[in-house]
This record gives structure tokens, C-alpha cells and sequence, in this order.
């Protein structure tokens, strides 16, 4: 009998949706905590695994010398290499080709290189707006490499401590 009364006293005064403004009023004063996407930005790893890259060396040399270790170890299967050798007797890639539709980020790519050749940037900001666009070419990837390298070398050497 006792329940019943303050179960309608509850209803009376509509208790649960005072709980549910309880809340609400807690939340608004609190610190927020969401980010305002693009204009700001929550702080990145330098192992961050974002788009890829492929390097050169500081003299302009390509450092990929065509091993073909990280598409043997891609677990998505999404790295293909042709090669041939160079008239210096060097082997190089003919092509390489990351599709970005099939990769999982894991970051296998990266940690097989023995050379530093291949790396994940920082970058996440990219898009395709149509078929074919997330289909990188070893051009593409260079090209990505050469814009970013100030930033990888510098996290490679961070990275480096931490081996
Ligand atoms: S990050 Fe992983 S899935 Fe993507 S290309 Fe490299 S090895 Fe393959
Ligand atoms: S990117 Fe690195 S692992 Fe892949 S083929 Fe070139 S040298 Fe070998």
C-alpha cells in the first residue's frame, strides 16, 4: 500500500523526468569535452597510421629497393609491386600500388620496411569522389612522401627511441 501511494506521489510530481533534468543541469556546467572538428584538433601520435607515403633519400634517391616484404605481409592484400633491375645493376620497383580501399591501416606495411621506404603519415584528411580515387600509384605516393617528409623524419626519430 505504502509503494503504490509514493509511486503516485512520484508520478505526481514527475520525478523521473526531474532525474533526467538532474542530469542534463550536472552536464552543462561540467568542462565539455567535445571537439569542434575541423577547426580543432585532439592531439596525434607520431605513430599515427594515416595515409601513405613512399620516401626518398636526401640525395633524391628512392629508398625502396623493391624486397616486396610489405606485400607479402599486407593482410589485406592491398599492395601491389612490379620490379626490374636498373642499368646501375639496382633493383627498383616498376610499380607500386597501394589500394586504399582495401587496406586496414595496420600498419604491418610500415614495420616490414627494411629501408623506411614505405610509412604511414600523419595524414587523414584525404577523400575519393569517385572510383578509382583511392587507388594510389607509386607517383602519388612519392608525391605524398616528398610534401610530408620534414614530418615523418622527424616522427621516425621519435619513433626510433622507442625501439
Ligand atoms: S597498413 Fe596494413 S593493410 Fe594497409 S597496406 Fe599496409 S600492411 Fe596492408
Ligand atoms: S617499400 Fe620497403 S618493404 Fe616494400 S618493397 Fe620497398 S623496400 Fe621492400
Amino acid at each position: 500500500m505504502m509503494s503504490a501511494i509514493k509511486h503516485y506521489l512520484r508520478s505526481f510530481a514527475l520525478w523521473e523526468l526531474l532525474q533526467g533534468l538532474a542530469v542534463t543541469g550536472k552536464y552543462f556546467f561540467a568542462r565539455k569535452i567535445t571537439v569542434q572538428y575541423p577547426e580543432e584538433k585532439t592531439p596525434q601520435s607520431f605513430r599515427f597510421r594515416g595515409l601513405h607515403a613512399l620516401r626518398r633519400y636526401p640525395d633524391g634517391t628512392e629508398r625502396c629497393i623493391a624486397c616486396k616484404l610489405c606485400e607479402a605481409v599486407c593482410p589485406a592484400m592491398a599492395i601491389t609491386i612490379d620490379l626490374a633491375e636498373r642499368e646501375d645493376g639496382s633493383r627498383r620497383t616498376t610499380r607500386y600500388d597501394i589500394d586504399l580501399t582495401k587496406c586496414i591501416f595496420c600498419g604491418f606495411c610500415e614495420e616490414a620496411c627494411p629501408v623506411d621506404a614505405i610509412v604511414e603519415t600523419r595524414v587523414l584528411e584525404y577523400h575519393g569522389e569517385k572510383r578509382g580515387d583511392l587507388h594510389y600509384t607509386k607517383e602519388m605516393l612519392l608525391a605524398v612522401g616528398e610534401r610530408y617528409e620534414t614530418q615523418i623524419a622527424k616522427d621516425k626519430a621519435l619513433d626510433a627511441r622507442y625501439r
